[in-house]
């Protein structure tokens, strides 16, 4: 493999966004081929995206009234009216095509007896929107992606690549830098294009659904040339993580008619969201459960967290088997209970970043040349809150726009240098690049285990930005990261060139650091609560001096953060209730 590679776009990740990115760009051709590179640190079938369990939200039919205005305002209302309205429109109006396109190239959709695809209700929605797959939606989905993708001749994957920075020059996106784990080489890769889909960065918390390999490296690949994060405080923590290993039990199981039991057996959710019950969005839900346990009705964990239940046993052992096969599975190997027989214990997990690189509505980033889609974007449909469902449904809608814009501007790039675009690398950058990998943390001298400061910094955001948060609690956790980030923690142990997984564990921890720094800050910053933000000390939502994004950027002496306008269509802000 040469040092150099040139390609026309590159797409770093391959999960939904990016197999989508990278299957609408290979067919946008215009008679000329573009050579697509798709760089994933881990095999394509082991991106995040294939853990998701329960549905993909779109609008299918009116037969049941269901309609896309209301696809919209259940978003907009859903994200505490943080959301970007016209963002919301062109979820709702482009993800029935994707759900057709996905029947088109094999998806095994789960069906209604007269054959049309079935959906089921899920937290937020008015109506039953969630398109499903049993409760493997994900896998299923990647599976057809996959498949789909392996028919273009011009989609190149390189598997076990994992990349390190963004090249750029005068705000122009150039390539990137990777290491193929393999021999450990250090790779430049050349391109006018570039598309990041690299997911969300739950693994900053402890208790959490995030695969391991769900960490912040592309959102700080971004900061670190100088783009935009927006909206880090709002981190989504999910109502039913099993103990203690926080593994998702799907909304889909509160969907088919599971509900929430306290240690009185008490139905607690008629409290406090009378109409939507346990299909309260998720952020009223987890706020309700933590209310629960601080009152002395939770259940102690044999691992000494407090939960509560979620019971699933009415539903019936064919239900069950038929429709959430996947998580009693779950239950059975993780927990030891079968949901059939016995309610299971649960507690609110973190689960999503509402937070991303800043894009536009285009998912164009502030860089020319670089877009963002799927988790690691924020284009702000979700805002404070995102409804479940609705993730899959923006990787799919802007995995395929970022695809598709990405690739008329590499096409443009290609015809106006004649067929040959040629990109002069900034050899400062890539030696920068060389000494803060090789020299600061391969060859690092610090003394402290990388891998006891991870563990510090994730129990660390667990304990001090859960699901209520406070300036003294927000404060402590942001002293302690900045202890951890200035302790002498860079080194790896292990010198082998292949597979070293303990180099790109701790170049993930100095990502996790820096973001986890920034979440933090917006948190405290943010003196209100909305959606998934609850501050004790600032109980209520504050529209006057709060009803805009947070930007941060990463300046030389730490980040800096500013405010972004929200994009109001149709919707007035109003109280949200369930
Ligand atoms: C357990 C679970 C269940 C969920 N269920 C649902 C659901 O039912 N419905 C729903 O709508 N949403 C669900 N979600 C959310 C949704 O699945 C995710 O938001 C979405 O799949 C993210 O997809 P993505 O393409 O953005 O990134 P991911 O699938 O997370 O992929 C990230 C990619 O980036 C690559 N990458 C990262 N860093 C680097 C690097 N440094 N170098 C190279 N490659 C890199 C990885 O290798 C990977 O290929 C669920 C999430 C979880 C965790």
């Amino acid at each position: 493999m040469p040092d150099v590679i040139d390609h026309d776009i590159v797409i770093i990740g391959s999960g939904l966004a990016g197999l989508r990115a990278a299957i609408s760009a290979a067919s946008v051709t215009n008679g000329k081929k573009l050579n697509i590179g798709v760089f994933s640190k881990v095999q394509v079938m082991r991106s995040h995206s294939v853990s998701a369990e329960g549905g993909t939200a779109a609008v299918l039919f009116d037969d049941d009234g269901d309609n896309k205005e209301s696809h919209v305002y259940d978003t907009i209302k859903g994200s505490d009216f943080l959301g970007d309205q016209d963002v919301a429109e062109r979820l709702v109006d482009n993800i029935p095509f994707e759900i057709y396109q996905l029947d088109r190239w094999g998806m095994p959709w789960s069906r209604r007896d007269d054959g049309r695809i079935d959906q089921r209700k899920f937290g937020g929605y008015s109506y039953p929107r969630a398109t499903y797959a049993q409760d493997k939606v994900g896998f299923y989905e990647m599976q057809t992606l996959y498949d789909t993708s392996l028919k273009y001749d011009n989609i190149h994957f390189y598997n076990e690549w994992f990349c390190t920075s963004i090249l750029h020059d005068d705000n122009n996106f150039q390539g990137l830098t990777a290491i193929e784990m393999k021999n450990g080489n250090f790779v430049k890769i050349k391109a006018p294009a570039g598309i990041i889909c690299t997911g969300g960065a739950g693994r900053i918390f402890s208790f959490s659904t995030y695969a391991y390999s769900s960490t912040p490296d592309g959102l700080d690949m971004c900061l670190r040339a100088g783009l935009a994060l927006k909206d880090m405080e709002f981190v989504q923590f999910h109502p039913t993580g099993i103990l203690p290993s926080g593994i998702l039990i799907t909304e889909g199981a509160r969907g088919e008619g599971g509900y929430l039991i306290n240690n009185q057996n008490e139905r607690f959710m008629l409290k406090y969201a009378p109409e939507k019950l346990e299909l309260a969005p998720r952020d009223v839900v987890s706020r309700s459960m933590i209310q629960e346990i601080q009152a002395g009705r939770g259940f102690e964990h044999e691992s000494g967290l407090e939960c509560l239940k979620l019971d699933l046993t009415h539903l019936g052992d064919e239900k069950i088997k038929e429709k959430l096969a996947g998580i009693r599975e779950i239950g059975i190997k993780f927990s030891g209970v079968d949901i059939v027989d016995e309610p299971i214990e649960i507690r609110p997990v973190c689960h999503y970043m509402m937070g991303g690189i800043h894009t536009d509505i285009d998912g164009k980033t502030e860089m020319n040349g670089l877009w963002a889609a799927g988790e690691a974007a924020c284009n702000s449909t979700h805002g404070a809150n995102r409804l479940g469902a609705n993730s899959t449904s923006e990787c799919l809608v802007w995995g395929r726009i970022t695809g598709e814009v990405a690739a008329k501007y590499a096409l443009s790039k290609k015809e106006s240098s004649s067929g040959n675009i040629s990109i002069t690398l900034n050899n400062q950058q890539i030696l920068d690049e060389e000494k803060r990998i090789f020299d600061n943390i391969f060859r690092g001298r610090g003394q402290v285990n990388p891998y006891e400061v991870r563990k510090e910094l994730t129990d660390t955001m667990d304990a001090k930005a859960y699901v209520y948060r406070d300036e003294k609690s927000l404060m402590e956790g942001l002293k302690k990261t900045r202890e951890l980030k200035e302790s002498a923690w860079k080194h790896v142990d292990d010198n082998s060139k292949e597979y070293n997984t303990n180099f790109t564990n701790v170049m993930e921890i100095d990502a996790m650091l820096r973001t986890a720094e920034i979440v933090l800050m917006g948190a405290i910053n943010r003196k209100e609560s909305r959606g998934a933000h609850a501050r004790i000390d600032f109980p209520k939502r504050d529209d006057v001096n709060f009803l805009k994004h947070t930007l941060a950027y990463y300046k030389q002496d730490g980040p800096v953060l500013d405010w972004y306008p929200v994009t109001f269509t149709r919707y007035a802000p109003v109280e949200r209730k369930y």
